[in-house]
């Protein structure tokens, strides 16, 4: 009898174990259908011997010290700032847009108040910002909008800017100054000897046990388990009973070249060739030494393994219905990316994960407190139905 199942190995499923093992003394059992810790963060050394990360360029970035020092119990971190260039018009400029990309693209002189007045004289207005097409226009205008978003998103989404969450491409800022890098968070590093070695350090706990290759249904009846943190697709736990919520995939290519260098920066993003999006050259980001060099090939794909929650409000409206769902299901916990439905970047799924586990810890005090009382929670997560918290195995 375990006091947890955890199903997923990944961010959400390993801060989890971490925490429930080592802050309440409880037994965890986590699987994983995948053969290997880390979830898509996974990080690996390829045949060539370079480090790879396998399911594409996972770069750290946060402003939440809370969730450094959190990591930092299981790992050293290297200086890294991440700077992606997009190839447009056959020239190779600075993405996030800033005075650079527009200097080099119209041959221009402008100083940070004449790129300025430049976007001003471009930018649509519009009242209501809905759609990821509109926040784009209403920031840069259309022909800035057509070289570098319309096509790549199209490619990225399988649909049309004007049919997306304006939350996406809100991910990417404007710059009327130099500064050409990808994230401006107060913390940007990865972890010094990769994402697998920190994984493994996070797990390694008496009261954890890890099996791989494992998938949930096929194990759901045969172990004993009180309580579960399911950190999965929430529609596939349900069966899709109410429906299947759509997720976008990728196909990675995986190359290794015989010279040191291929690319000037990590990523390079292709908005108007190629059917791939963006190419990445894992050494700059990792820094690793090596005779040769590997990249990774995005080509986004309708079908295959569950990468992106698609964010577009008729999707929405379909989780909230499994999220009614989900609270009505007692002692199980829904967490992570795939579990929430929400484009959720690494270091929001460890907030949510320790902001979970302090509500399951909280309520276990209060139950301790009052044990008759059956505690009530909000969140994204499950309530408790009894008081087996703190039981030990
Ligand atoms: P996952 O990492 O997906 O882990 C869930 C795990 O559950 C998986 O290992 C899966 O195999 C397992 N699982 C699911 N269902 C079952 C089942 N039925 N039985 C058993 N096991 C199951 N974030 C950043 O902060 N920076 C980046 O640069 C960045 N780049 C990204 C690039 C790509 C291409 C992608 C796809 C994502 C990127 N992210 C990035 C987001 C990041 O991957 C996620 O935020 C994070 O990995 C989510 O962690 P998770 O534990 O919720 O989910
Ligand atoms: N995007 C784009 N062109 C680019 C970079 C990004 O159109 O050169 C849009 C695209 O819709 C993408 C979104 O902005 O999906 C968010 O980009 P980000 O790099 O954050 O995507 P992720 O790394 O999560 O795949």
């Amino acid at each position: 009898m375990y006091d947890w199942l955890i199903v997923g190995a990944g961010f959400a499923g390993s801060v989890m174990a971490e925490r429930l093992a080592s802050q309440m003394d409880q037994r965890v059992l986590v699987i994983d259908k995948r053969p290997h810790i880390a979830g898509n963060a996974f990080d690996v050394l390829d045949a060539a011997g370079v480090l790879i990360h396998q399911y594409g360029p996972h770069i750290f970035h946060t402003n939440a010290q809370s969730i450094v020092d959190y990591l930092s119990q299981f790992t050293e971190w290297r200086d890294y700032e991440h700077r992606v260039l997009a190839q447009v018009d056959g020239m190779l400029v600075p993405i996030p847009i800033n005075r650079t990309t527009i200097n080099t693209l119209y041959g221009l002189n402008l100083t940070s108040d004449g790129v300025e007045r430049f976007l001003a004289e471009r930018r649509v207005p519009i009242d209501d910002i809905k759609t990821s097409e509109d926040v784009v226009l209403s920031t840069v205008g259309h022909e800035l909008y057509e070289k570098f978003f319309r096509g790549y998103t199209r490619k990225q989404w399988g649909v049309d800017p004007s049919e997306l969450s304006r939350t996406v491409t809100a991910r990417i800022p404007t710059r009327t100054n130099d500064d050409d890098r990808y994230f401006t968070d107060s913390f940007q590093r990865m972890p010094a000897e990769g994402y697998t070695r920190m994984f493994e350090r996070m797990l390694d706990h008496p009261n954890i046990e890890l099996r791989l290759a494992t998938e949930y249904a096929d194990i759901r009846d045969s172990v004993k388990f009180r309580r579960m943190v399911f950190t999965g697709p929430i529609d596939e736990f349900f069966d899709h009973r109410l429906g299947h919520l759509p997720y976008r995939s990728l196909r990675f290519q995986h190359e290794t070249y015989d010279v040191e260098q291929v690319q000037p920066v990590a990523t390079i993003n292709f908005p108007q060739t190629e059917d791939y999006t963006r190419v990445t050259e894992y050494k700059h980001l990792t820094g690793q030494k090596h005779a040769k060099t590997s990249v990774t090939f995005e080509y986004p794909s309708a079908t295959g393994d569950p990468y992106y929650p698609i964010p577009r409000e008729e999707n929405a409206a379909l989780y909230r219905e499994y999220e009614a769902l989900a609270r009505a299901t007692p002692d199980v916990w829904f967490v992570g990316r795939l579990a929430n439905y929400k484009y959720f970047n690494m270091d929001q799924v460890v907030g949510q994960a320790l902001a979970t586990f302090e509500r399951i810890r909280k309520e276990a005090e209060e139950q301790d407190v009052a044990p008759q009382t059956s505690a009530a929670q909000g969140g994204t997560s499950r309530h408790l139905s009894g008081s087996l918290v703190r039981q030990k195995p």
